[in-house]
């Protein structure tokens, strides 16, 4: 059996279509890889295809989050009433097109994981019932492993800085030092990384070490004053 990389180097991800060349309808000769419920957050639970393509030595996995009333009806019927579209993973073809299907799936789970998280599979045909629990049971239980491992890390200089400052710091489960703290003053969450000592915040735009992210605090507060 060849080595598959269930890591390709060469993967490129558009989680959240971010690209306009991504932001584009599924092509008509992208087959069903499978329908599935996500999880937006809280309450919000929405039907999801997603369709895979091999092309030109490409695997390209297409996102469409549907309308609650969408599956069952004709493909046609379900893409004109999706919310969103597009490609929102590509990499080298590796293996066989289930194969294929099942790599990009990965990725992309675990690239939306504290925002989009499947909730329930509907259909296949590509990426099988078995293969979809497989997959979202390995990934959960990856991201209970980095939540562990981040734990022992709560001392680190940041991570008590946080605490102190009120932000509410927790592992966030991507990587064994990821954790999430909000973002001071803002009802979004920043990154933390336990082992570099270091903030970052995609919004804001912001980012630093430990004093920083006191000053963040610290600025944040007599602007709101
Ligand atoms: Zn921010």
């Amino acid at each position: 059996m060849p080595y598959i990389d269930l890591h390709p180097h060469d993967l490129e991800l558009d989680v959240w279509l971010k690209q306009p060349e991504n932001r584009v309808d599924v092509p008509g000769d992208a087959e069903l890889a499978c329908l599935q419920d996500i999880n937006l957050g809280a309450v919000d639970v929405i039907p999801e295809a997603l369709f895979f393509r091999r092309h030109a030595g490409q695997d390209e996995l297409w996102a469409a989050a549907l309308s609650h009333d969408a599956p069952g009806k004709p493909r046609e019927d379900q893409l004109a009433t999706a919310y969103k579209q597009g490609r929102v993973a590509c990499a080298d073809s590796q293996g066989t097109r289930a194969t294929g299907a099942e790599i990009l799936f990965r990725a992309l789970t675990a690239a939306r994981h504290g925002h989009v998280w499947p909730e329930a599979f509907r259909e296949g045909p590509l990426i099988t019932e078995s293969a979809h629990r497989r997959i979202v049971g390995e990934l959960e239980a990856e991201i209970d492993r980095h939540r562990r491992e981040a734990e022992a890390q709560s001392q680190a200089p940041i991570i008590a800085m946080a605490r102190k400052l009120g932000l509410r710091p927790e592992p966030a489960g991507a990587s064994p030092s990821a954790w999430y703290a909000d973002c001071p003053g803002k009802s979004h969450r920043l990154m933390i990384s336990s082992s570099s000592n270091q903030f970052g915040c995609g919004y804001c735009r912001v980012k630093g070490d430990t004093a920083e992210l006191e000053a963040l605090v610290k600025q944040r507060k007599e602007a709101r004053s």
